[in-house]
C-alpha cells in the first residue's frame, strides 16, 4: 500500500471541522488498506507505531535530529535546512517544500537534478520507523539518521512531510478509539448495526489493531468469539456513584458484595507460567514499576494462565497499614526502581478475576469470579483479596463503610452478586457502585475533565495561559463538550509545567471532536485529564455539556471549579461523560428537593 494514500488523509484531516467528515474520510482510507496492512495504519492514523501496552519505547527524537535527516536526503546544506525550519516553524512542512522544489535555490537544483522520489509504501515507512524507535545503543544516533534519510529521499514530497511530522510526534491527532470502530465498522461490517460487536470485541481486547485484523481478514462473525487473551490488556469495567448507601442496596437489590475501595493505582495483571505483565487504569504497560509485584504474583498466586485485577497500595512498611495514594505517586517519581521498592513498598488487594487457563471468566457472575480468585491464592502478607464482607441490610454495609474510612480507604465499592453481575469490560455500570467520604461540597464528587482550550492571564499572571477550558465527554458522539473554564488551585510550580504542556499540544484550530461555544486564546489537542471539585453543577448558557437536555438553551457547568491534581492515568476518553455530569445535577435537585423546607 502507498504511504501516499494516509499522507493525504492526513492533509484532509487539516482542514475538515466535524466529527462527521472525520470518521467518513477514515472509513474511506480503511476501505482502501489491503486487510493485512490495516493493523500498521490503524496505528500510524494515531500517531503510534503500536499500542500503548505494548511498552516500548516512542519515536522521541529532537529537532536537530530531522535537520540532519533532510538535509541528508535532499542534499540541502543542514544550515539551510535549520534556518528554514526557524523561519517556518515545522520541520514537516520543510521537508516537502524542499522536495516539492519550492525551499530556496539548492532544493530546485535537488529537484532538478532529479532527487528520487517515487514514493514509499506503509510497509517500507512501518519497517523504517520502527527501527529508528527500537534502536538503541552507541552509534545508534547515526543509524537512525541514515534510515530516516533513506526514507525521506524515496518519498514523495507530501510523504515526506508526514513523515517528518510523525517522527516529530507532531501527529497526536486526537483521534479516538471510538471514531476508528466507528470508521471499521462502516469500512467492513456494514455500518453502525455492526458497532455493538466491534465494541464487544474491543473491550474484551484493547488492541485496536488486532480487532481491525479479525474484521478486515475473517470479518464480524470472528469478533463476535473474542475471548481475553493474554498479553493484550481488557478494558476496566467502571462503577456508577450514589450517595445513599439505603439507595446503593435497593439499586442492588437488597444485597450486595462490599469491598473496600482503596486509594491506590488499580493494575490489571496477567500472568503465563512465569511471564507477567501489568497494566494500569489506561492499559498501559506499568510492568516495570513494579518488579515486587511481578515476584509476588509469580509466588503467590497458582494458576498457569491468569488475568486478575486489583489495587497496588503504599502500605508502612513497619506496621504494613495501608499508606495515602500520594505515598504510590512519591514511589512513583523515583527514576531508582530497586530504591522505590525499598523506600515504599506496596501491598496488592485484589478484587477480581476475568481469565483462567483458557476459560473466559467475564461472562461468569461476581460470586463465581470471586470464588475462583480465592482458590488460585496462596495466604501471603503480599496479595491478599480486598477487605470486604456480604451485605444484606443498610446498618451493615453503613458500618462497614465507616470501618474502610477508619482504616485509611477512600470509601467502599458495593458490587453486585446477582445472576447477571457479569465483568462489564470497557463500561460503566450499576453493578458496581461506589461510595466516597464526602468531599466537603455539595458536589457528590470530583470529576475529571479534558483540557481543550487556553485563556491568557491577566495581572499577576499576564503573559502565562492561566486558565483552561475544560470538556466533558461524550461517548454516544464521541466528541468533548464544555462545562467551565478553571484558573485556580495551581501551584506555580504547576503553572510554569502547565505551559510546556499547552506548548505540545496546541493546534490552530478547534479540533473536529470538540463542541464549544467559547472561543479561547488557543486550541489544544484533547489529551490533558485533570481532576477538578467544586461547588455545584449549574445551568449555563455558554457550555455545551447536556446542551438542551434540562433546559432549551443552556448546558451543564460546573461553578467555582478549582484544580486538584492532573491524571495522567486517565485518557481522554476516560474522562468524565456528560451523562454522568446530567446524573450530578440531577443528585444535586433531589438533594435541594429532600431538604427541609421552612414553614409557610
Ligand atoms: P473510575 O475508575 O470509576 O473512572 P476514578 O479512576 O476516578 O474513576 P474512582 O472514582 O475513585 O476512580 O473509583 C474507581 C476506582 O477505584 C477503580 O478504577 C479502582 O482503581 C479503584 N478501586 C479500589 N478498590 C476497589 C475495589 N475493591 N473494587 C473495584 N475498584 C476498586
Amino acid at each position: 500500500m502507498e504511504f501516499r494514500l494516509i499522507a493525504e488523509y492526513f492533509d484532509k484531516l487539516e482542514r475538515i471541522s466535524s466529527r462527521i467528515q472525520l470518521t467518513a474520510l477514515l472509513a474511506d482510507l480503511l476501505k482502501k488498506t489491503p486487510p493485512d496492512a490495516i493493523d500498521k495504519v490503524v496505528y500510524l492514523i494515531q500517531g503510534k507505531l503500536w499500542p500503548d501496552f505494548y511498552g516500548y519505547p516512542e519515536l522521541g527524537v529532537g529537532e536537530k535530529f530531522l535537520i540532519k535527516a533532510i538535509a541528508l536526503a535532499t542534499g540541502v546544506k543542514e544550515e539551510d535546512v535549520e534556518s528554514q525550519v526557524k523561519t517556518v516553524g515545522d520541520p514537516g512542512e520543510v521537508a516537502y517544500r524542499i522536495k516539492a522544489g519550492l525551499g530556496g535555490k539548492q532544493a530546485s537544483i535537488y529537484t532538478f537534478i532529479g532527487g528520487k522520489q517515487e514514493g514509499v509504501t506503509v510497509e517500507e515507512t512501518y519497517d523504517a520507523l520502527s527501527k529508528i524507535a527500537l534502536a538503541q545503543g552507541e552509534g545508534s544516533r547515526d543509524a537512525k539518521i541514515r534510515i530516516l534519510a533513506g526514507l525521506l529521499k524515496k518519498a514523495s514530497p507530501i510523504e515526506a512531510k508526514y513523515i517528518v511530522r510523525f517522527v516529530d510526534g507532531r501527529l497526536r491527532v486526537g483521534i479516538g478509539d471510538a471514531t476508528v470502530l466507528d470508521a471499521l465498522a462502516s469500512a467492513y461490517a456494514g455500518g453502525t448495526v455492526a458497532r455493538p460487536i466491534l465494541e464487544r470485541a474491543y473491550n474484551m481486547r484493547a488492541d485496536l489493531g488486532n480487532i481491525a485484523k479479525i474484521v478486515a481478514t475473517e470479518g464480524i462473525e470472528a469478533l463476535k468469539n473474542v475471548t481475553p487473551m493474554i498479553g493484550i490488556p481488557i478494558r476496566p469495567m467502571l462503577a456508577e456513584r450514589l450517595t445513599d448507601p439505603q439507595e446503593i442496596l435497593a439499586k442492588l437489590g437488597g444485597k450486595a458484595l462490599v469491598d473496600y475501595k482503596y486509594d491506590g493505582e488499580r493494575a490489571q495483571i496477567h500472568k503465563k507460567g512465569e511471564t507477567v505483565y501489568i497494566f494500569s487504569r489506561r492499559l498501559e504497560n506499568i510492568t516495570h514499576q513494579y518488579p515486587d509485584v511481578v515476584e509476588y504474583v509469580r509466588e503467590y498466586i497458582n494458576a498457569n494462565e491468569v488475568i486478575v485485577e486489583g489495587e497496588i497500595v503504599a502500605v508502612d512498611p513497619e506496621s504494613g497499614e495501608i499508606r495515602p495514594f500520594q505515598e504510590l505517586m512519591h514511589r512513583k517519581r523515583k527514576t531508582d526502581i530497586a530504591e522505590a521498592v525499598k523506600e515504599y513498598p506496596v501491598n496488592v488487594y485484589l478484587f477480581d478475576l476475568m481469565y483462567l487457563e483458557g476459560v473466559d471468566y467475564t461472562i461468569k457472575p461476581l460470586p463465581e469470579r470471586r470464588a475462583a480468585l480465592e482458590k488460585i491464592l496462596k495466604p501471603s502478607d503480599y496479595v491478599k483479596i480486598a477487605h470486604h464482607i456480604y451485605a444484606d441490610n443498610v446498618e451493615s454495609l453503613k458500618e462497614f463503610f465507616y470501618q474502610a474510612i477508619s482504616e485509611g480507604a477512600e470509601g467502599i465499592m458495593a458490587k453486585s452478586v446477582n445472576k447477571d453481575s457479569i465483568y462489564q469490560a470497557g463500561a460503566r455500570g450499576f453493578l458496581w457502585i461506589k461510595l466516597k467520604r464526602d468531599y466537603q461540597s455539595e458536589m457528590a464528587d470530583t470529576v475529571d475533565l479534558v483540557v481543550v482550550g487556553a485563556f491568557w492571564g491577566k495581572g499577576k499572571r499576564g503573559g502565562i495561559f492561566s486558565s483552561l477550558l475544560m470538556a466533558a465527554y461524550n461517548p454516544d458522539n464521541d466528541t468533548f463538550e464544555t462545562v467551565c473554564k478553571v484558573a485556580t488551585g495551581f501551584s506555580d510550580e504547576e503553572y510554569a509545567e502547565l505551559q510546556k504542556k499547552l506548548a505540545e499540544i496546541k493546534r490552530p484550530t478547534k479540533h473536529p471532536r470538540v463542541v464549544s461555544k467559547l472561543e479561547p486564546d488557543i486550541w489544544v489537542e484533547p489529551q490533558l485529564v485533570a481532576e477538578l471539585i467544586g461547588a455545584e453543577i449549574t445551568l449555563s448558557p455558554l457550555h455545551t455539556c447536556c446542551y438542551g437536555k434540562v433546559e432549551k438553551d443552556a448546558g451543564l457547568s460546573i461553578r467555582f471549579p478549582r484544580f486538584i491534581r492532573w491524571r495522567p492515568d486517565k485518557a481522554p476518553e476516560d474522562a468524565t461523560s456528560v451523562n454522568e455530569i446530567l446524573e450530578m445535577y440531577k443528585l444535586k435537585l433531589k438533594k435541594i428537593e429532600e431538604r427541609p423546607q421552612p414553614e409557610a
